[in-house]
């Protein structure tokens, strides 16, 4: 009976986000928040909307990164100003979104956004008589603001003027312990917004936290909802997880929590081949090198190292088939991308990216004549040239290739001719159709056989 009950209060207590209406203050003997850490511009916004009559705070991540003494990559406000009363306080703001409006501040190239606190959904509220909803009502205490962020350690507040760390849910303690835990109940959470369970497994592998036992639990039998998704949606979760700079972690993780089937349709397939995963593996460190290091990353790129399996896949099918090699390449592509930007809204302007690198790897292997100088006039000849020296790195094409195309690039326009008949020489059959050569010698065998068939034309040094 009392057990009965006891379990009654504790579904209740777990049920409920628990609504603390009065949060804890931190000052910075307590939260130890280095105020050097924070750009002027960021603090700029705080001070106007506060000397203007506002609440007006640093939110989200970029407080869980001050705590843990990292530098934000970006800073969001949260204040309560509606989205004109912002605007009117800066020289260069745009208010963007629809029924959710945010204003966007701009300092050069810098861009502060601004959010009101929001109210938490609640379907009473939402609608007039008529059912028509009233933007107003989005729009809410500071208390319910902390309550529809996802995770204690995003729930954070810090004022800049002040140095004082608003903490609703124990957000702090969290960032100590190293947990990620969901404010309120996970499983009503996820249902809610099953992108969550994405981004639980994003920050615990970018941040090396451990996720919260009951956090973790429902996510496997849950992950089914991301197919519910939009796909642009899910598009731009993977990309901040794939560019995060641990994406290695970030995908071992999502394999360990079930999440990996339907999240990127094609990854699953891919890593279930060794020589896929293998080439994946490769590509997903030196992203996370480059992130690390504060290089540039072309998320087209990216895609064409995670989808070049299906691709080769497809490819050695079609030319088994008797297609020809570049058009059987050609199509390749096309089946791969039917498949991804029906499940996963690769946007346009990658897609023709990753077109390009691929179709440049058959054209990277043919040195000889005009066709390499050709080749340098290409605009994309860096991403596929990046490409090969991946494929080589991954024993995919010999480095051999991978080394001249170096030499090639930097060289100049006599040690250019130079190479192109070094290339000629060693390689007389490079001269002859090998494609025909190929198809009619071997037949389906040679063309179907275990190696991808840019490996094998590689290493033949290419038509
Ligand atoms: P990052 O360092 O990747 O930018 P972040 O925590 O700032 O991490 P954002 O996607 O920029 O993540 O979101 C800003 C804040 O908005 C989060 O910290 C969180 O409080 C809230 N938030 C974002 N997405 C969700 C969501 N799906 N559900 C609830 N709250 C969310
Ligand atoms: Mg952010």
């Amino acid at each position: 009976m009392i057990k009965r009950f006891v379990a009654k209060v504790q579904d209740l207590f777990k049920r409920k986000p628990r609504l603390r209406k009065e949060p804890k203050q931190l000052a910075v003997a307590e939260h130890g928040i280095n105020p050097q850490l924070v750009p002027r511009n960021a603090f700029r916004v705080c001070e106007t909307l506060q000397k203007a009559g506002f609440k007006a705070y640093i939110v989200g991540g970029a407080v869980r990164d001050l705590l843990l003494g990292v530098a934000p990559k970006d800073f969001d406000v949260a204040t309560d100003a509606t989205p004109e009363q912002v605007k009117s306080h800066f020289r260069r703001a745009i208010i963007i979104g629809r029924r959710f409006r945010l204003v966007h501040v701009m300092f050069g190239a810098e861009t502060i956004e601004v959010s009101t606190f929001r109210a938490l959904d609640n379907p009473d509220r939402q609608t007039d008589e008529h059912g028509r909803v009233l933007a107003d009502n989005l729009y809410g205490p500071q208390h319910e603001d902390a309550t529809r962020r996802d995770f204690t350690i995003n729930a954070l507040y810090y004022d800049p003027l002040t140095q004082t760390v608003l903490d609703y849910h124990d957000g702090v303690k969290d960032v100590r312990r190293k947990r990620l835990r969901m404010i309120g109940d996970p499983a009503t959470r996820y249902r809610e917004d099953p992108v969550r369970m994405l981004r639980a497994v994003r920050f615990a592998a970018k941040l090396g936290f451990e996720i919260d036992e009951a956090t973790r639990t429902p996510i496997r039998e849950m992950a089914a909802l991301l197919e519910n998704v939009p796909a642009a949606r899910v598009f731009d979760e993977m990309l901040k997880l794939l560019m995060s700079g641990h994406s290695v972690a970030c995908i071992t993780r999502l394999r360990a929590e079930g999440l990996h089937h339907g999240v990127l349709p094609l990854l699953d397939v891919i890593l279930e081949q060794p020589e896929g995963e293998r080439f994946v593996m490769l590509a997903l460190s030196r992203t996370d090198e480059r992130v690390r290091a504060g290089k540039h990353i072309a998320p087209g790129f990216l895609f064409a190292t995670l989808l070049w399996h299906e691709v080769l896949k497809r490819w050695k099918e079609r030319e088994a088939r008797g297609e020809h090699r570049i058009p059987a390449l050609d199509s390749a592509i096309d089946d791969v991308q039917d498949l991804q930007t029906e499940k996963l809204a690769i946007q346009r302007r990658y897609t023709s990216d990753m077109r390009e690198i691929w179709m440049l790897q058959p054209r990277l292997e043919r040195r000889t004549g005009r066709n390499a100088f050709k080749l340098l006039e290409h605009l994309r000849l860096r991403a596929g040239y990046d490409f090969l020296l991946l494929r080589c790195a991954a024993d995919e094409a010999p480095n051999e290739l991978g080394d001249w195309w170096t030499r090639f690039m930097a060289a100049d326009a006599d040690e250019r001719e130079q190479l192109v008949t070094t290339v000629g020489r060693s390689e007389p059959a490079a001269t002859a159709p090998k494609r025909r050569r190929r198809r009619r010698g071997g037949g389906r065998g040679a063309a179907g056989g275990d190696e991808p068939a840019t490996h094998s034309s590689a290493t033949d040094g290419g038509a």
